[in-house]
């Protein structure tokens, strides 16, 4: 059996596209835009592409995008200072705080001094608080979290009652996750790197999520035929054949698992896309919420 390839960047596009169509319509009734603002911390080259990425993709769908950046050196009383001017910008909708942030800097407190309700990316405690209790709904889903259960949905995977085994607790990705799989009514297996026997767990698995940051480590003979697999690492991998020497691979071994496996997403275009859409998602949501109370 080869699995069907759920194809991230098609599903991206489909959220990108409600977005377009729900800026466009927001602006066409209230004349109002939403607004992003992203503050980033110092020169490292993979956050400044991230957040170019997100600035672009703002420009794209009509959102307005509001970048600050900050020396390696600022204190913070500066950042801080600036999320408290951004919290109270009505033009600002998400704040946007590029991880991670350099040593010196108190990143819960800075994460905690962003207004909820702008929380665009979903990490204040409260955020994943509700997202943790029964009959509470947070205002906003972490993105790649976010990202994840929409490709399950997509891709017509039954959550209600599976059985979802999420490899990897991380706060950004993988505890997250376990807890929307939770709400949507999957029996949830958190595994991480004491568990001991993976695999036992994998191949009982109806949904298998991969967040662990290991190149290749769930292969197929680790997974029950028919799972539906969905692979968040990205990984480096030596590849002489590419100018820049390595391609992209996941945390998931695609060849064995794809054999397997009933649906799978592949890595880049699977999980990869979806960040920035949900933060898009994410964004308008904010801009609906603000335009509700006004
Ligand atoms: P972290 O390093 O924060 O977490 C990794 C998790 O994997 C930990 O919970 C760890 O367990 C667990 N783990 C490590 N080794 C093993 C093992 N041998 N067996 C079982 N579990 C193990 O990573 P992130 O959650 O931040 O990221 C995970 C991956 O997802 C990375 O490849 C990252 O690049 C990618 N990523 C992709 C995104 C996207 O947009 N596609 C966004 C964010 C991340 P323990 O808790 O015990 O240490």
């Amino acid at each position: 059996m080869t699995a069907e390839i759920i194809d991230g960047k098609k599903i991206a596009e489909k959220v990108r596209e409600e977005v377009r169509q729900g800026v466009a319509k927001m602006k066409e009734e209230t004349g109002y835009v939403p607004g992003l603002a992203t503050v980033r911390v110092g020169e490292d080259p993979a956050s400044a592409t991230y957040v170019r990425m997100k600035q672009r993709m703002c420009e794209t769908l009509g959102i307005n995008s509001f970048g600050h950046t900050f020396p390696e050196d600022a204190t913070q009383e500066e950042v801080e200072t600036l999320v408290s001017e951004l919290n109270a910008n009505p033009s600002v909708n998400g704040i946007l705080v590029q991880l991670p942030l350099p040593g010196h800097l108190d990143e819960e407190a800075i994460l905690n001094s962003i207004d909820l309700a702008k929380d665009v990316d979903g990490f204040h405690p409260v955020n994943i608080g509700r997202l943790a209790m029964k009959g509470r709904d947070p205002l906003f889903i972490p993105c790649t979290p976010y990202g994840c259960i929409r490709l399950l949905e997509e891709s017509g995977v039954q959550i209600s009652g599976a059985e979802a085994v999420i490899v990897g607790r991380s706060n950004i990705v993988g505890l997250p996750v376990a807890m929307l799989l939770q709400k949507a009514n999957a029996t949830v297996t958190i595994c991480h790197s004491r568990t001991k026997d993976l695999a036992e767990h994998t191949r009982n698995a109806d949904i298998v999520i991969a967040a662990i940051g290991r190149r290749e480590m769930i292969t197929g003979d680790m997974l029950k035929p028919g799972a539906a697999v969905i692979d968040v690492g990205i990984n480096q991998k030596e590849d002489a054949s590419r100018k820049r020497g390595y391609r992209l691979v996941g945390d998931v071994d695609f060849e064995s698992a794809k054999e397997v496996a009933g649906k799978i997403t592949p890595v880049p275009g699977g999980v990869g896309p979806m960040t920035i859409a949900m933060l898009m998602a994410n964004t308008l949501r904010a801009a609906q919420i603000a335009q509700d109370e006004n």
